[in-house]
């Protein structure tokens, strides 16, 4: 009876990481007698990184599926070279190409910050070799199961992955919004597509991304309206600074303010204009603004050295600039210039982690600047232009589907929490696992 019991499980999950967390997402599959990941991140900490270590002590990796290039998906790609557990990597052509440059970066950061990155650079050659290009809405049959990548209205490039294995179909949803942004065309859209071509008909397994889980992100079209009132307001005496995520939020940044017009200089400065080229120039599948992006990308003025970002600090201008949460980059040069002036302002765009500058700029009104604790003068605004769902839409997305079963990571615990009581209340079977968790089903 025992042996039988044992002999029943077929397919197994195993939470390596992005479990009641957000960072280092990586879920190992077991299926078929093989073993396959679903995304290989980091999880950037005040002193280091953290990677989901686990997984290589694994013997060997039959494949790895990426939904998007974030680095908390795939920051930790050039380990799996280094541990000797390189595979085949399927994912989409805009995020193989945003990947190698953030990876790229990642590794550089690193090495300025002493810290020791734990991989050489000939392995993000090796990573990119082992890549795999995927087009959307194409199913392919490799290593003995059948997948498919449909939008997910993240960022470029930005894919659910669906796994057809065992006679069952599982739904990785990646991070993923629901609604259309300026920048891409939103899941929902493409949802209604997928339920109605069956792909996203009767799901056994959805496993779905939290981070917005226990919260309601404000409407699209007022934020935008009151942002570009607010740039327009502070313009008029003084700077704004716009730190802004490199892939992603500083294209949409772009589209939203293409719609008004500026009598101040728009500069762009830090790794989002390499970003931006590589978006312009490759597959621009479920993209919506690309035509304004490539304008407003043309009508702004590019900064590239250090000589260039002095001469043009001193003005009444709009900086967008990097890091999206005032850790490093460019950004840091700007707010030194401008920080002590109230008739100056820093608009932050997105979520702002725990412990980052630009989570004490906006609770506290200090960041920490070449070491120094700063509390700043220059006002201080947080605008939530989020390329996530949040917990209406996470609802909404999960009652389209039905599943039989629904798994929620990538989400702090507390949303975590939230969403499972949700669907257990709904009826759903649902889990919420914590790194190190396994599944079996
Ligand atoms: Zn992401």
């Amino acid at each position: 009876m025992l042996y039988l019991a044992v002999y029943l499980i077929f397919m197994k999950f195993i939470f390596h990481g992005g479990a009641k967390e957000v960072g280092k997402s990586c879920i190992e599959l077991i299926t078929n007698g093989n073993r396959y990941l679903l995304d290989a991140g980091l999880k950037f900490k005040e002193h280091g990184f953290e990677a989901p270590f686990k997984v290589f002590d694994l013997p060997h990796i039959d494949g790895l599926f990426l939904s998007h290039a974030h680095l908390d998906h795939t920051g930790s790609l050039p380990l799996f070279e280094h541990f000797n557990l390189i595979c085949p990597i399927y994912c989409t052509q805009q995020t193989r190409e945003l990947t190698k440059i953030l990876l790229k970066d990642s590794y550089k950061i690193a090495r300025i910050k002493h810290l020791h990155p734990a991989y050489q650079k000939p392995d993000l050659k090796k990573v990119y070799a082992a890549t795999n290009i995927v087009n959307f809405d194409k199913e392919y049959t490799a290593q003995g199961i059948t997948f498919k990548f449909l939008n997910a209205g993240h960022i470029p490039g930005s894919a659910m992955i669906l796994i057809k294995t065992e006679g069952k179909k599982i739904l990785y949803t990646g991070d993923f919004k629901l609604s259309t942004t300026k920048l891409m065309t939103g899941a929902r859209d493409s949802s209604q597509k997928y339920l109605t071509n069956g792909d996203l008909k009767d799901i056994d397994i959805l496993i779905s991304e939290s981070t917005y889980g226990d919260k309601t992100l404000p409407e699209r079209a007022p934020l935008e309206e009151h942002f570009l009132d607010r740039v327009a307001e502070v313009t008029q005496q003084g700077a704004v600074v716009i730190p802004v995520f490199s892939l992603g939020r500083a294209q949409e940044i772009l589209i939203i303010l293409a719609k008004r017009k500026w009598n101040v200089p728009i500069y762009f400065d830090g790794m989002c204009v390499d970003m931006t080229d590589i978006i312009l120039k490759k597959d621009p599948s479920y993209l919506t603004g690309t035509a304004t992006l490539r304008q407003m990308f043309r009508k702004v003025t590019l900064v590239r050295q250090e000589q260039q970002r002095q001469k043009i600090m001193n003005q009444r201008a709009i900086f967008i600039t990097t890091s999206g949460m005032v850790q490093g980059g460019p950004v840091m040069e700007y707010i030194e210039n401008i920080w002590g002036d109230p008739n100056n302002a820093i608009f932050l765009t997105g979520f702002q982690c725990k412990r980052t500058n630009g989570r004490t700029l906006v609770d506290e009104g200090y960041l920490y600047l070449k070491g120094w604790k700063t509390t700043v003068r220059c006002a201080v605004e947080k605008f939530d232009f989020s390329g996530h769902s949040d917990d209406a839409e996470l609802k909404t997305f999960v009652n389209l589907l039905k599943p039989k079963i629904v798994i929620f990571q990538h989400g702090d615990e507390d949303a975590v929490n939230n969403l499972c009581t949700w669907a257990e209340q709904e009826g759903y079977r649902t889990y919420g696992p914590a790194v190190g968790h396994e599944i079996d089903l």
